[in-house]
């Protein structure tokens, strides 16, 4: 039990630690300049949405006057305005309306982006929605001398719905199956029910027999300004960015948007909605209360990138009771 020696072994580990911690605050310092430089292109992009938005004002308050002037001019000047003019007139409006289609769609990405996504859900039949929606662009598929057909499974479906967000989606999709489609061919389409995961849904159904879409672009074409053919010499007019709103507007609604294709042979886009009552409950629509003036001119907009033989119809005015 005495003490006799003791070997003591001691071993400067300084510089070890001091490496230690310089390796961490150098990651640090990397790792906050990583987060800078994420903030400073975050507000480059809030930036320039902002930027956008701004622009996309700017340009739609002339070009809603130049509309307005434009509905006047048939509202007042109808039986005056010769051939000719009309001509001319056809091609300002069409014009207008496709500045219009690009400037609202500018305008509902940059807001949705900048999170102000507002729902406006009220109950309203999904299928005579569908049906009244399809049935407004007759007068387009008509002109290409296509078939427009429209079938459900269900008979009636009271679902909570924003009843301007699923027509504009549901627009878009049709436009586009209108435009890449040879004349003469069909345009199917169909609504039918579903249990996905457990849920109920509603599947809304878009088939056209075009020029297809191969499979390395499927993901390209949902995103912005996203198309399968981008060079001057398309086929097709358009800007890229009807499909990537689709897209943010049916999630938004909780749902999603699918699409099978065969180049040459045709596409299917295939949208999935959840099931779902809305809280309020007020207005169930009926079908002359949907046929309105605003559905027509939507259509206007929409299709004004379709290539039409013939001047556009004019927009219904206010419907006589
Ligand atoms: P836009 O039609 O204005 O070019 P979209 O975002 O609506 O913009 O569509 C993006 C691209 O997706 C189109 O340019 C086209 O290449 C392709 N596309 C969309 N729908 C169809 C379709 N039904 N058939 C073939 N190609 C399509």
């Amino acid at each position: 039990g005495r003490f006799m020696s003791a070997v003591i072994c001691a071993r400067n580990i300084t510089a070890s630690i001091e490496i230690q911690l310089l390796l961490k605050r150098q990651q640090e310092e990397m790792l906050s300049i990583e987060k800078e430089k994420n903030d400073l292109l975050q507000q480059e992009i809030e930036r320039k949405d902002d930027f956008l938005a701004l622009i996309s004002h700017e340009f739609k308050t002339p070009l809603t006057v130049i509309n307005a002037a434009l509905q006047a001019m048939d509202h007042f000047y109808k039986n005056d305005l010769s051939d000719k003019i009309k001509m001319y007139h056809n091609k300002i409006r069409q014009n207008s309306n496709r500045q219009l289609k690009l400037v609202n769609n500018l305008l509902d990405i940059t807001s949705i982006n900048a999170g102000h996504f507002a729902m406006k859900q009220t109950n309203m039949d999904i299928v005579l929605l569908t049906g009244v929606i399809t049935e407004s662009i007759t007068f387009y598929a008509s002109q290409k001398g296509m078939n427009l057909l429209f079938s459900s499974t269900i008979k009636k479906k009271i679902m909570g719905l924003d009843e301007e967000k699923y027509e504009k989606i549901l627009l878009n999709l049709l436009s586009n199956a209108i435009k890449f489609t040879p004349m003469g061919k069909s345009i199917h389409v169909k609504l039918t029910q579903k249990i996905v995961s457990r849920k109920s849904m509603v599947c809304i159904e878009v088939r056209d027999e075009g020029i297809g879409i191969p499979p390395d672009k499927i993901t390209l074409i949902f995103k912005r300004f996203g198309q399968v053919d981008s060079s001057l010499s398309r086929q097709s007019e358009g800007t890229g960015i009807g499909l990537s709103l689709v897209k943010m507007l049916v999630e938004g609604m909780g749902g999603e948007i699918t699409l099978e294709s065969n180049v040459g042979l045709g596409s299917t886009f295939r949208v999935l909605l959840p099931l779902q009552k809305a809280k309020k409950t007020s207005s169930i629509l009926r079908p002359l209360d949907i046929i309105d003036k605003r559905l027509t001119q939507a259509a206007a907009i929409e299709f004004s990138d379709v290539y039409i033989p013939t001047p556009a119809p004019e927009p219904i005015g206010p419907r006589k009771e």
